[in-house]
């Protein structure tokens, strides 16, 4: 890539905006929308009837759960829809524990809320005790840890998810597995950032939990999926009707289950050349940061190619006093990302994730997430965008 300068790749792209946001939500890819609009404009029954608009809907469901198992090597009846990934981390733990009467769970400090409330709900009314493995400055897990607590809670309930929504870490998952399988715990790993980026093969995996939110990989919001492996019981946490098989009821959103397993189809198809193509993206934001602002730096593993996942930057800023409004003076720029600052105490709005790191609370966090849809051209017009600020700052 030729070198630009940051003013004239500013002034060539200044029409553009730019979302990198995309760990936040992704782009409804053209394909996904067509296939759904059918079941949005025409076939518009109800899969429980028994007349001819339902039962083309049982099978239109039906025919979802087994593309998504195929994509997985799951069998069908190891996948049940669900609203998206809050409610597919809630089943998994609330259910499971419930159901086995497990008494002790092992999670981290760096989970997504999804993941964390949930075990802390079940701790504070007195379901659970929750244990936290340890992890080091760059947030790796330390698996002697998890080991020592698995050796004195066997049988545990074990969250510990496969990348960070906020760093874009990967957790070693195949060795957090065998743990779990070595200690009888059951296993549950939140992919909500995976999916769709990574291909997860349930059969050489030891998990026990997997899941999938369709907005993730250019599907639509508010539907995804669970994945179970076959022969765990689990309760289900909504009463009603017998759909997914009385585990989840609730009329299917049929669009969504459509647009869902369209999404995945799609995302697994071009999955090696969107990798090396956001990668590329990924490495170019770093190179260029580098040499733009001084004193970048990036947390936890986000900048370690095989160590993280390849659609999300986590960029840590230098102290200055505009820190605060970077956020909305990039939106003013039309370039849109998410911010984060670890937690002081008494600041609830600041990232948990950033806080257990032990990040410098004066500099200022930008979570840069990239998709398949992202340019070389946007890179170089947000990288401008951010280093202009601290060259405004130095004037
Ligand atoms: N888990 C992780 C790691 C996430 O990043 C998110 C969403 O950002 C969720 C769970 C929640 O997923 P959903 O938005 O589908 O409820």
């Amino acid at each position: 890539m030729p070198s630009t300068t940051p003013a004239r790749a500013a002034a060539a792209a200044e029409p553009r905006s730019v979302y990198f946001d995309n760990a936040a939500s992704t782009p409804l890819d053209p394909a996904v929308l067509d296939a759904m609009l059918p079941y949005l404009r025409e076939h518009y029954g109800n899969a429980s009837s028994q007349h001819s608009y339902g039962r083309r809907l049982r099978g239109v469901v039906e025919t979802a759960r087994r593309t998504i198992a195929g994509l997985l090597n799951a069998a069908p009846n190891e996948i049940f829809f669900t609203s998206g990934g809050t409610e597919s981390d809630n089943y998994a733990a609330i259910g499971t524990i419930r159901t086995l009467g497990l008494t002790h769970a092992i999670s981290s400090p760096l989970e997504h809320h999804a993941v964390l409330h949930t075990l802390q709900a079940l701790e504070r009314v007195g379901d659970i005790r929750l244990s936290y493995v340890r992890h080091d400055a760059q947030g790796r897990l330390d698996l002697n840890h998890l080991e020592e607590l698995l050796t004195t809670h066997p049988r545990s309930f074990v969250s510990l998810m496969h990348a960070n929504n906020e760093l874009g870490n990967l957790n070693d998952v195949e060795a957090i597995g065998r743990l779990c399988v070595r200690h009888n715990a059951i296993f549950h790993t939140d992919t909500v950032q995976t999916m769709g980026h990574y291909r997860h093969n349930v059969r050489l995996l030891q998990n026990h939990f997997l899941v999938g939110s369709a907005h993730k990989f250019h599907g639509p919001k508010g539907t995804g999926f669970l994945y179970r492996s076959a022969g765990l019981p689990v309760q289900p946490l909504l009463h009603g009707g017998s759909q997914e098989r009385h585990v989840r009821p609730g009329t299917e959103n049929i669009p969504g289950i459509v647009g869902l397993a369209k999404a995945l189809e799609i995302a697994y198809q071009g999955l090696d050349e969107h990798r090396r193509y956001v990668q590329g993206l990924k490495d170019q934001l770093i190179r260029r940061l580098q040499a733009e602002v001084e004193g970048v730096q990036f947390n936890g593993l986000s900048a370690e190619a095989e160590q993280s996942l390849y659609t999300i930057l986590s960029v840590s800023l230098p102290p200055s006093p505009r820190n605060a409004e970077l956020l909305s003076t990039l939106d003013l720029n039309r370039v849109a990302v998410s911010g984060g600052s670890a937690c002081t105490s008494g600041d609830k709005a600041g990232s948990h994730v950033l806080s257990a790191l032990g990040t410098d609370p004066d500099r200022a966090t930008l979570r840069l997430s990239l998709s398949r849809y992202n340019t070389a051209d946007e890179v170089e017009y947000a990288v401008a965008q951010i280093a202009n600020l601290f060259r405004a700052e130095l004037v």
